[in-house]
């Protein structure tokens, strides 16, 4: 294996043997390795670049996952806030609605971490409906508590992007 780090000894010994992934009996007559894409047969510099590029993405891919799980954070704090402005209302039937969107948004901070891109998308659209629904009902509530839901909304949209972003990574590692 490549060290994520530091200088490569680029040393190719058996050229059947992919240098990047180890995968066996490469075709000989292919640049390529078929599994990982590395210049088996290309040459030095562009195999440096191979792996200067692999080990980029590997970053970013960390950087992208701590931004998808903050974003899990926004939804279990949507939830958090259901429910309190359900008790707070003092109405029955305000409470029940909160209450099954608390559920709701507990659902889908669970399932974001086996699906962040569509649990978060789905939890932003949600949000923005519920947003509008309030608008629609009292417009004055456009302002109310706006800056922790511009909060949501941009920490919501940075995991979508960021879940999208690492899906096309792992796809171009695999
Ligand atoms: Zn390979």
């Amino acid at each position: 294996m490549i060290p994520e780090k530091g200088p490569v000894d680029i040393k190719i010994v058996d050229p059947s043997v992919c240098f990047y992934c180890d995968t066996p009996e490469l075709n000989l007559e292919e640049k390529y390795c078929h599994h990982c894409g590395f210049p088996q047969r290309g040459d030095e510099t562009e195999q440096r670049r191979f792996i200067s590029q692999k080990r980029i993405d590997a970053v970013s891919k960390k950087y992208n996952e701590k931004t998808v799980n903050n974003a899990k954070w926004y939804l279990y704090a949507i939830a958090a806030i259901s429910l309190i402005s359900g008790a707070i209302s003092g109405n029955s039937t305000i409470f029940l609605i909160l209450g099954f969107f608390t559920a709701v948004y507990i659902g889908l901070a669970i399932w974001s971490v086996y699906n962040p891109f569509a649990a978060l998308l789905i939890g932003l659209l949600i949000y923005l409906s519920l947003w509008l629904m309030d608008v629609v009902v009292d417009p004055t509530y456009i302002f109310k508590g706006i800056l922790i839901k511009l909060i949501i909304v941009f920490g919501l949209i940075k995991g979508i992007r960021d879940a999208r972003n690492n899906q096309r990574l792992s796809k171009d590692a695999a």
